[in-house]
């Protein structure tokens, strides 16, 4: 009879015992984690409580050196191709267009020379070696912090950040084009220029000169 209620009372304890693990576990379940970055002292010491993040809402921080999105500040973009060459599989492609004289500066000073009709970075193919990046003579390329851009069709990750109208394209090529003929003209005129004076100079080398002759006295 003893041993009965000393069963009794040790299912109760023990139950007594569950209900305050659990009960502990339902308290802390209610608060929640901070979201720390990692290189901060307290980020391993936040054992306890939530660690779910309301995303969109909330988000860990990201590293400054982190990879995620490329961004190109198009107007400090000298056109120079040196991401396009250097990115390994080729996700970046560039439509320059070159102006008749320098048409801007960039933020840094460099002169703007060439226009770019097209520039698209396909962040599909990117493999976020950073190469582009390190190359840039004007920092303008950058990798943003950015790397939440889900979308449904793949062909959205080929990023545009040309911002010439069609019209701008046009007529800058139009000038170019004028450009390079009339320095065709100019310089088939040099040449022509140049082969009638050489001509000339043949012709009055070749002329005879009269020289009158004079019979010796006998
Ligand atoms: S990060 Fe690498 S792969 Fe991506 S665009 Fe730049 S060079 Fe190409
Ligand atoms: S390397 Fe920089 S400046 Fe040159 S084309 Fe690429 S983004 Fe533009």
């Amino acid at each position: 009879m003893n041993s009965y209620f000393k069963n009794i009372l040790q299912a109760i304890k023990t139950t007594w015992k569950g209900f305050q693990v659990t009960f502990s576990h339902f308290r802390k379940a209610f608060r929640k984690q901070k979201p720390v970055f990692i290189t901060e002292n307290t980020y391993f010491q936040q054992n306890t409580g939530r660690v779910t993040l309301e995303y969109p809402k909330e988000k860990l921080p990201t590293p400054e050196i982190g990879r995620y999105k490329l961004y190109n500040e198009i107007d400090d973009c000298i056109v120079c191709d040196k991401c396009a060459k250097i990115c390994p599989v080729n996700c970046i492609e560039i439509e320059p267009i070159k102006a008749t004289e320098e048409f801007g500066k960039t933020s840094d000073g460099t002169s703007k020379r060439i226009y770019a009709a097209k520039f698209d970075i396909d962040m599909a193919k990117c493999c976020f070696c950073g190469l582009c990046t390190t190359v840039c003579p004007t920092e303008c390329l950058i990798m943003t912090d950015e790397y939440d851009y889900t979308v449904s069709d793949i062909t959205l990750h080929n990023f545009h950040f040309a911002n010439m109208s069609q019209a701008e394209i046009a007529e800058k090529k139009a000038l170019y084009e004028k450009y390079l003929q009339e320095k065709e003209e100019t310089k088939k005129q040099t040449a022509k220029e140049k082969t009638q004076k050489e001509h000339h100079q043949t012709e009055s080398k070749d002329k005879v000169v009269f020289k009158p002759k004079f019979k010796p006295k006998s």
